[in-house]
């Protein structure tokens, strides 16, 4: 396997060490091949948010085994699942499932185009959208670690209309719709960033965004890979209160299982194969054990609303973060949303890709490597935000605040 890994941001590269091999996980807890345990803060980078293993979840995977893998057909469960994500996400009112973030952020920009008649798209420097051709520009975390903003094997062709501005600048955005009249089909962005350490919108961004597109005729399109069912049952885009056109979803909707889907207004997506002419398709899409999983996720969400709880829990270990900084005299800016968290060792304030870039590397490292000796898997680059789950316990805290208390001492 190329460095030893199936994706990227799974080595340790960044962080100067081999990536851990794991052989099982259950709640809060990863156990590598050799033995070792560890409290875990990436959740298999998003999904986890009940933790490793969850008998509710894993039970619905069992029975679904049982009927068979794939049928190539439609099942109840697509139904389901669907209705669900609708009833959650109040701007979505129809949806395809697919495999992956990768794959729902390629089919919403081509329903975006279709829908438009216009080639254009607009995304900001250090957002992650999968790894489309397309959007491999200043992509972020796994990109930004490696160095290699803008991957080879991309034609320039296929990046010719993709436009980008900094996080957080609604002007230059506006810019470009000066720039390029009639011409942008979309504005596509993480609500809140998560792909270049964690940056929230600022305020009236997303706002400033929404009156844009609504002025111009362009689609907002939120990439909720990330932050659905995460920050909030409903969204980034029911925490700021902002609507988009359409949404991309992944991660948390899987169960940990592949699972990615992309919806919004009807209208635009009534476009999409075979409803319309703009096509998009998948062997495996809507796989009935995926579904089921997925399924049995967002049922337990919506029936415990943990949110409240992890947004206490994210909130309890960034201020121990803090506190243990201060004492050291190390500068750091922390930001803490539902079950997703994130800090940068930097004096000042991070609204953008370029802010994250000038946080302190050497001091990560360090930290990272502290923490990972004492038993806490943080994710291995500080372009990376980190989750927590309803599993991790008062203890997981005490011990994680603790270490990060050791980790800083390090630096
Ligand atoms: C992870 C991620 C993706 C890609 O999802 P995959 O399932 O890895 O293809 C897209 N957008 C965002 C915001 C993500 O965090």
């Amino acid at each position: 396997m190329p460095g030893g890994v199936n994706s990227p941001v799974r080595a340790f590269k960044s962080v100067q060490s081999d990536p851990l091999f794991i052989s099982h996980a259950k709640g809060s807890r990863l156990y590598d091949e050799d033995g070792n345990s560890f409290i875990d803060y990436i959740g298999s980078w998003g999904p986890m948010i009940l933790g490793h293993a969850d008998p509710r979840i894993t039970s619905e995977i069992e029975k679904a085994v049982q009927k068979g893998t794939s049928f190539g057909a439609p099942t109840e469960g697509e139904i389901e699942l669907t209705e669900m994500i609708c009833d959650a996400v109040p701007s979505v009112e129809m949806v395809r499932l697919v495999n992956s973030g990768t794959e729902a952020a390629m089919g919403a920009l081509r329903v975006a185009r279709g829908y438009t008649g216009r080639d254009k798209i607009v995304k900001f420097e250090g957002c992650y959208h999968g790894s489309v051709d397309a959007l491999l520009v200043k992509a972020g975390s796994g990109a930004t670690t490696l160095g290699i903003p803008d991957s080879p094997g991309v034609p320039r062709s296929f990046t010719e209309h993709t436009l980008s501005a900094p996080f957080n600048d609604l002007d230059a955005v506006i810019e470009l719709t000066g720039d390029y009249p009639d011409e942008i089909a979309a504005i596509v962005l993480e609500p809140v960033a998560g792909n270049m350490g964690m940056i929230p919108p600022e305020h009236g961004f997303l706002q400033g965004l929404r009156e844009l597109c609504d002025r111009e005729g362009i689609l907002l399109v939120f990439d909720e890979v990330m932050t659905g069912f995460r920050v909030n049952f409903s969204g980034a885009q029911s925490l700021f209160q902002i609507m988009p056109d359409l949404s991309i979803f992944g991660k948390v909707i899987g169960g940990g299982l592949p699972v990615g889907a992309y919806g919004g207004r009807q209208e635009i997506m009534l476009q999409v194969a075979p409803a319309g002419p703009v096509y998009q398709a998948g062997t495996l899409s809507g796989n009935p054990i995926a579904v089921a999983a997925g399924k049995a996720m967002l049922r337990i969400l919506k029936e415990e609303d943990p949110y409240a709880d992890l947004g206490r829990k994210t909130a309890r270990l960034n201020e121990a973060l803090s506190e243990a900084a201060k004492k050291k005299g190390i500068p750091i800016q922390i930001c803490s949303m539902g079950g997703m968290f994130g800090f940068f060792f930097s004096e000042n304030k991070v609204r953008n890709y370029e802010d994250a870039l000038n946080c302190n590397r050497d001091h990560f490292i360090t930290f990272f490597r502290e923490a990972l000796s004492r038993g806490i898997y943080l994710a291995p680059s500080p372009f990376e935000s980190l989750f927590l789950s309803t599993s991790h316990t008062e203890e997981d805290l005490d011990q994680t605040a603790e270490t990060f208390r050791q980790g800083l001492a390090a630096i």
